[in-house]
Formats: C-alpha cells, sequence, structure tokens
C-alpha cells in the first residue's frame, strides 16, 4: 500500500491533502515555498539511511541521516519482556527494522504526541504487525489510519517497568515514558518534547509550540510537574540527543518553578 510523507514533519498520510494538518496548526509550521509530499522510495533513493546510537545499556537512539522532517532521534528501550519503539522516525527499511529487531521483539510503538508520528504504520509493518498506541485525545491526528492502531487513555504499563503517562500540555495527549530500570536502575525518562531537555543540560522548557515560540500556562506547567512527581528518575531523555544527564526529576521541579515565575511576572527581565 503506497502512501505519503509529509517532508516537513515526516508524519506518514494516507493521501495526500492540499496542507499538512499538523504543519498547518500553530504548534508547527509549512515551509516559504509551500507544501511538499515525498515517499519512502524518493528518501532512500536520495540516501536517507537510519542509524542507532547506543546511548546507555538497553537504550539506543534511532535518527536518520540525512534527517527525515523534524528529524527527531527515536528511542529504543529493551527489557526482558521485549522492546518499546518510542518516537519513530520518519523512515524504515529492511536494514533499521533487523537492526532493531537484533535487540529483541518489539512489542509496542508509541509517540510522545502527533509531531513524532512519523512513519509509526510501516514501522509496524516492518516489525511484523507490532500495536501502534495513540493518544486518545490525539486520535484527529492521525492522517494514515490502520488496524494496527490501538488507541489508549491515562497510563498504561507497557512491559514490567515501562510505563507510558499521559501528562498533556504540548499536545492534549502529551505522554512521557517512564522506565524504572535505566540509568542503572536510577529511572529514565523520555520525554519527547512533552518535556523539552534544554542544551545547558541543567533545565528542560515546557512549550506549546517550540518552533513559534508558544509558552504554556503556569497552571498547566505545574499540572505538567505534580503528574511526574510519583515516578523515581534520574536521566531524562528529549526527542532529539538532547538529555538531562542526572537529576532529572529535581531539575523537572525547578524549572517547572522558574516557568510559573517567569509567566506570573516575579522576575524584573531587566537583571
Ligand atoms: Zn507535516
Ligand atoms: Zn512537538
Amino acid at each position: 500500500m503506497s502512501f505519503w510523507i509529509c517532508a516537513t514533519c515526516g508524519v506518514e498520510h494516507a493521501t495526500r491533502p492540499p496542507v499538512c494538518a499538523i504543519c498547518s496548526d500553530e504548534r508547527q509550521w509549512v515551509p516559504a515555498e509551500g507544501q511538499h509530499w515525498t515517499t519512502l522510495a524518493e528518501l532512500q533513493a536520495a540516501g536517507h539511511r537510519a542509524e542507532l546510537t547506543a546511548l546507555e545499556p538497553d537504550l539506543v537512539g534511532i535518527h536518520c541521516s540525512p534527517a527525515v522532517g523534524i528529524g527527531q532521534h527515536a528511542k529504543l528501550v529493551s527489557t526482558p519482556a521485549g522492546s518499546v519503539l518510542w518516537d519513530p522516525v520518519g523512515f524504515v527499511d529492511d536494514d533499521i527494522a533487523g537492526r532493531v529487531q537484533d535487540h529483541g521483539p518489539v512489542r509496542a510503538i508509541v509517540a510522545s504526541h502527533p509531531h513524532m508520528f512519523g512513519v509509526q504504520v510501516e514501522w509496524s509493518r516492518a516489525l511484523g504487525g507490532v500495536p501502534v498506541l495513540v493518544a486518545a485525545m490525539d486520535r484527529t491526528w492521525v492522517a494514515r489510519p490502520d488496524p494496527v492502531i490501538r488507541f489508549w487513555s491515562g497510563e498504561e504499563q507497557l512491559l514490567p517497568g515501562v510505563t507510558i503517562t499521559q501528562v498533556g500540555g504540548h499536545f492534549p495527549g502529551s505522554a512521557v515514558l517512564h522506565w524504572a530500570a535505566g540509568a542503572n536502575g536510577r529511572g529514565v525518562l523520555l520525554s519527547g518534547d512533552t518535556v523539552f531537555a534544554n542544551p545547558d543540560r541543567t533545565s528542560v522548557s515546557f512549550m506549546r509550540s517550540y518552533p513559534n515560540r508558544l509558552p504554556l500556562s503556569g497552571a498547566v506547567v505545574e499540572r505538567i510537574a505534580r503528574s511526574l512527581e510519583r515516578f523515581e528518575f534520574d536521566r531524562l531523555y528529549g526527542n532529539f540527543d538532547n538529555v538531562i544527564p542526572t537529576d532529572a526529576r529535581a531539575v523537572v521541579r525547578r524549572s517547572a518553578d522558574r516557568h510559573w515565575g517567569w509567566v506570573r511576572g516575579d522576575f524584573d527581565a531587566l537583571t
């Protein structure tokens, strides 16, 4: 079955609408030269490849080179009960699918939010029909419906020690993945850009739109931070190669307090 990929966000579409709904939303952008669609075959012919990078024991990053769409780095969490593919990239071929399966059978494919859907249904096909979980609240953003998609709400334990939970904010169904065994048992959070790991590696940001610099309210940020307090995690990986290497739980708390302070007007921008 043929399908189309939006060249700007890398999300698969069953048909080609005049413009990608994800990109024309206020959280994304359509290029000045207009909407452009591509295909897997075209990307392959142009030399795009997916690469694996070991991040820590039982966690690898997957990114495309050259980048496809937003250019996210997917994450593959491996456990004795199988793996979870998080934030799938907008490209897949037999080579990368085989190397992913070398890390054990993939039990679920989940994107943190619609910007990270990538070619999730195609990944499922390449991995033998793995379920694709989509937040029910974000179901209208699915542009390539398929029976492998299962809608979920709230929180789910995908595998022992691997839990996904919807904290909202960036999208109504924006989710994070908690991996209890990560960081040598201190816990890891895969945050997509629900919680964005900043380049200083000691703070995070919470935004409705990252490319268009649209902040979330202090109340929403506080709700996100509170909902993460019941998880133990020392390290936080964002949806690129951005990471908070240690003390991430406290970093989220401090960053939420800082966000509140700025949007409430506690600080003087002249200092
Ligand atoms: Zn798009
Ligand atoms: Zn996003």
